[in-house]
């Protein structure tokens, strides 16, 4: 067992394949409506959640593993992690992968950073848990970006072969109010009918690995 987790920005593939991920979920409408959309055109994206959110919205979860997506880990709490002792970091991902276990997600499951962001004490934990730390080549800033067309022009900016491209379909305010998604949604919409016409396909972040 190493020290370091293995961390992935983009996966090394020459086939038109590409992840769309979403953090900070679930939300009760825009996840839903996205889980429609991608339904509706047979797309698996990859979802990772937070412990608190999976307890609050345990039925979204269960729909998302029977359509097929790929769940992963976004602490438990949102908090950042960067001065977190070892304990509480290791604690914070152990107990939201336990819910979606509980749930009944099978295979690896992976963890992406609240806010991207870990210090060289989380790294140890991570590799004693043996998790892929996954990350992003293509960053939207949908979070805070109204305007479905820059969104939309950042990821065309920067699309390539085993593209990771983080989204948010929820998120919170440090007000405590939620944010609007509709720009995501707005942006997702145009992107599942656009980007197969440039001839790339989606698929979970697992699905690029193993491929
Ligand atoms: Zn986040």
């Amino acid at each position: 067992m190493g020290v370091f987790p293995k961390f992935i920005f983009r996966v090394r593939i020459k086939e038109n394949l590409v992840a769309l991920t979403f953090d900070d979920g679930p939300h009760p409408e825009f996840t839903k409506e996205l889980l429609d959309l991608f339904k509706e055109r047979g797309i698996k994206a990859t979802f990772f959640v937070t412990g608190e959110k999976i307890e609050k919205h345990r039925e979204i979860i269960k729909r998302m593993i029977a359509d097929g997506h790929e769940l992963g880990n976004h602490s438990y709490s949102h908090k950042n992690l960067i001065f977190k002792k070892k304990s509480k970091i290791k604690e914070e991902i152990q107990k939201t992968d336990y819910l979606l276990r509980d749930l009944g997600v099978k295979g690896e499951i992976h963890f992406r950073p609240p806010y991207g962001r870990l210090l060289f004490s989380a790294f140890a934990v991570l590799a004693s848990l043996n998790k892929k730390v996954i990350m992003w080549n293509i960053p939207t800033k949908d979070y805070k970006e109204r305007d479905p067309k820059v969104i939309l022009s950042r990821i065309y900016k920067r699309i390539k072969p085993g593209s990771i491209i983080v989204l948010h379909d929820s998120g919170i305010e440090r007000t405590g109010k939620e944010i609007d998604r509709q720009a995501t949604i707005d942006a997702v919409k145009e992107l599942i009918n656009e980007l197969p016409k440039k001839v790339y396909k989606f698929r979970t972040v697992s699905e690029l690995i193993d491929y």
